[in-house]
């Protein structure tokens, strides 16, 4: 299928879950996954109207930018673990970085934009699953106390929310709780009006599991497959 004929696809299957949930379904963006696909796969999905991108790896992504930088009004995510050492070259190619998981990782991403003088948006990636495998900060953990209480003079760096992968399950309803986990996690850290915290962004739900994620309060789904089809095996 064509990939706008996917897009469409997605987008009705947004609408109807937020319908069911008793959303506006304009209050909820789709990020386009593009990791591993090639430029021109890209640009197909910014013709059809796409303007949101995550991609989890810093090197290829830098390997296409080049190819993509006419497209003036889009916006590239990283979504990927992202390790301090490469916090510059990520805040050259990216206007935001799902993934932070640490202090020291906000604190490098804060000192790479401010070299830059550029403003990135920031989600803190949660492990919901408390995954050992995963990446993000656990939700119960001290880390996530440090990061949440540490950004104070970080004002290169615009705190917008939450991002997390639950555990995989064959079963979407089974991912259920963990965003429903997330949400309440959200709405307890904003309840806490710390200073440079913005929570309005809830980024999860991917090409299986959207619809859930949707009904249990997403603002952001991020959805590859659906839309460009299986990837290569890496
Ligand atoms: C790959 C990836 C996605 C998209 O996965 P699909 O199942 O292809 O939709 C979403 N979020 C993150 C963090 C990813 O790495």
């Amino acid at each position: 299928m064509p990939i706008s004929n996917n897009i469409a696809d997605v987008r009705r299957r947004m609408a109807v879950a937020a319908r069911r949930a008793g959303r506006d379904p304009a209050e909820i963006s789709l990020m386009a996954v593009s990791k591993t696909q090639p430029a021109e796969r890209i640009r197909e999905a910014y013709a059809a109207g796409l303007r949101l991108f995550g991609e989890n790896r810093v090197q290829e992504f830098a390997g296409k930018a080049g190819a993509l930088g006419d497209l003036a009004d889009a916006e590239w995510r990283m979504i990927g673990h992202l390790q301090s050492n490469k916090a510059a070259k990520a805040v050259e190619l990216f206007g935001g970085v799902d993934s932070v998981d640490s202090l020291r990782l906000a604190e490098r991403l804060n000192a790479a934009a401010a070299d830059l003088g550029k403003k990135i948006a920031v989600l803190i990636e949660i492990n919901v699953g408390g995954e050992t495998a995963k990446s993000g900060v656990a939700a119960e953990s001290e880390e996530l106390q440090e990061l949440l209480q540490g950004v104070a003079g970080l004002e290169h760096l615009e705190f917008r929310g939450l991002m997390t992968v639950p555990p995989f399950t064959e079963d979407p309803q089974q991912a259920r709780p963990y965003f429903r986990k997330l949400r309440e996690l959200r709405d307890q850290i904003a309840g806490r009006g710390l200073p440079r915290i913005g929570m309005q962004v809830l980024s999860m739900g991917m090409s299986h599991d959207f619809e859930v994620a949707i009904e249990e309060g997403s603002t952001c789904v991020r959805v590859g497959t659906g839309i460009f089809g299986e990837r290569a095996k890496a």
